[in-house]
């Protein structure tokens, strides 16, 4: 069969050949064992360079599933979405998208949405740089396609339209809380937090110095659920070059 691939990562087996794990839209995170990948005369090339769009032909047991490792037969390049790997902040959020979506698994039911929205925006960073909302806005849908974004536009426990900003965010009402169901307690997020997020919710941009704390509660929210996004490599490099940036 032949199915579209995203690769996520890969690391070397031997002296000649390559372990390339990708996301397919139809079989999740695959496992593939290239041979020979590493000669120059090698037919598979840079189609299964990491963050590459290929399409490859293998042979597929649907009875064994795709726990085990795939030799394919052809790889056939796609998009190598060259202008966003000369950008060094398109290309951390990037490979930040890639880990995730590797430590994330194997979840079989999300695969194609999961793909979709990977190849859109590696595609939009093709096109555009990297801004201060495009991580926070794949990391929201990411929340969404494994079905539990926080809910930000309406409160968790009355239902009220959230118009500014939530008064708080609560775990146990799935996101934000407004004012009234507040009441008296103390919020746990700072004010300007809650505002900035409120603004994101609303589409509204945030400053670049704000957008990581919109990240992180994004990413936590993902750790909550997932678990597995501890040590996300990337994330320490995309704030590196997102201060080499701004020096
Ligand atoms: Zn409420």
């Amino acid at each position: 069969m032949r199915t579209q691939i995203i690769v996520l990562h890969r690391y070397a087996y031997g002296d000649s050949s390559w372990i390339v794990k990708a996301l397919s839209p139809d079989l999740g995170v695959l496992s593939l064992l290239v041979k020979g990948a590493k000669s120059k005369n090698s037919r598979f090339k840079a189609s299964i360079d990491p963050l590459a769009h290929s399409e490859i032909e293998i042979r597929y047991n649907r009875s064994k599933g795709n726990s085990c490792l795939i030799i394919p037969k052809e790889a056939f390049l796609q998009n190598y979405f060259q202008k966003m790997r000369m950008n060094l902040q398109s290309l951390a959020a990037a490979q930040l998208m890639a880990e995730i979506l590797l430590k994330l698994g194997n979840n079989f039911s999300h695969a194609a949405e999961e793909f979709k929205w990977l190849l859109n925006n590696l595609e939009y960073l093709e096109l555009n740089e990297a801004n201060e909302n495009s991580l926070s806005i794949w990391l929201h849908k990411l929340c969404d396609i494994l079905g539990y974004a926080p809910m930000l536009l309406n409160c968790g426990l009355c239902g009220q339209k959230i118009l500014q900003a939530p008064a708080d965010l609560w775990h146990s009402a799935g996101g934000a809380v407004c004012e009234n169901c507040l009441g008296e307690k103390k919020p746990s997020y700072d004010q300007v937090f809650l505002q900035e997020l409120g603004n994101f919710a609303n589409g509204k941009s945030n400053s670049r110095q704000n957008c990581q704390r919109i990240e992180n509660f994004f990413l936590g929210h993902l750790k909550v659920h997932a678990g597995a996004l501890d040590n996300l490599r990337s994330y320490e490099w995309l704030i590196e070059t997102r201060k080499l940036a701004s020096s």
